[in-house]
């Protein structure tokens, strides 16, 4: 299938019902007639939605005509269980991953064989070669357990040297923290696509939790339209923002889009559609 220049992608996470999973296929449905390049599915560390990932992305791949990617992190595992995720993941044909630390789950002590994504990314490509691309995980507004930026921006240039073939970043609200990334990237001579991650707003209370969980900056004046609207004029309004922060980038010449869609519809088509992707 040909895919738009672009490079739209649309993460979901594996739902936990028969209903979820019919919901997903048909959001799924509605999303591949933007022709993205990839669904890519979340993966829980050291729990039960890691199956929930395999069944998720062979769903994908057999109702639909897009490319599953399989999100994996290392966080809590071995490496025989990371080989044994991999072998189901190869034996099904995905060819696709996103490789990621993960975060240690409450109640959950230690490390298991992959403190960090890098280490996760060595063992693949140790195991496996260039059989999968490979996406990794970038901060543009610096990973919240950093040192430091700097240091936050050696251990992501690190994980590109370890043989990432792309990167997707946490969501941001503020273009600017993207421009700097990139820059600071071209510098480096990273020359990987770095593909902005984007999240709808749909409200202010969601908007700041999952902000504050990540560490995304979010701007006064967004907060400060959003008390003075009702629930209707936030999804025009948070649609009409993100449209405006997706021009900029693209215009900036961000290589696509990776929208985390939450395994909603909307509004992550009426943002695609005011772009004309
Ligand atoms: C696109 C995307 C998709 C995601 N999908 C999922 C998912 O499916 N499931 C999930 O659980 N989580 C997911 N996450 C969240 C992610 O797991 C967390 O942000 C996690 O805290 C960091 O993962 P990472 O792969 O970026 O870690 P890393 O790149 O390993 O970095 C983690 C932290 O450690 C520091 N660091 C790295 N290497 C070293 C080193 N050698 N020494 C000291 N410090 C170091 C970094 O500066 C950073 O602060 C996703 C994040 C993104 C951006």
């Amino acid at each position: 299938m040909e895919t738009n220049s672009k490079n739209l992608s649309f993460e979901f996470y594996p739902p936990r019902t028969d209903p979820g999973n019919e919901k997903l296929i048909s959001v799924a449905k509605e999303l591949e007639l933007f022709k993205p390049e990839y669904f890519s599915v979340t993966f829980g560390a050291g729990g039960s939605t890691q199956e929930g990932t395999f069944n998720t992305c062979l769903a994908l791949k057999n109702k639909t005509t897009v490319n599953p990617c399989a999100h994996i992190s290392g966080v809590t595992a071995s490496k025989e269980e990371i080989k044994s995720i991999l072998d189901s993941y190869k034996e099904a044909g995905f060819k696709r991953l996103v490789v990621l630390r993960g975060d240690l789950p409450s109640g959950v002590g230690g490390y298991g064989d992959f403190p960090y994504a890098k280490d996760l990314l060595e063992y693949i490509k140790s195991v496996y070669g260039n059989q999968f691309h490979i996406e990794v995980g970038a901060y543009p507004e610096v990973h919240p357990q950093a040192k430091s930026a700097d240091d936050d921006f050696i251990h992501f240039s690190n994980k590109v040297k370890a043989g990432a073939d792309g990167a997707i970043t946490q969501f941001f609200f503020l273009p600017e923290a993207y421009y700097e990334f990139m820059e600071r990237s071209e510098k480096e001579n990273l020359g990987i696509p770095i593909t902005p991650g984007l999240i709808a707003i749909t409200n202010k209370e969601s908007l700041l939790r999952m902000a504050s969980n990540c560490g995304a900056k979010i701007p006064k004046k967004i907060i400060k339209d959003l008390d003075s609207l009702n629930d209707e004029d936030v999804a025009k309004y948070g649609i009409d923002v993100l449209t405006k922060l997706g021009e900029d980038l693209l215009s900036f010449g961000a290589p696509g889009i990776h929208f985390y869609t939450i395994n909603k519809l909307e509004p992550t088509k009426a943002i695609v559609e005011s772009l004309k992707l």
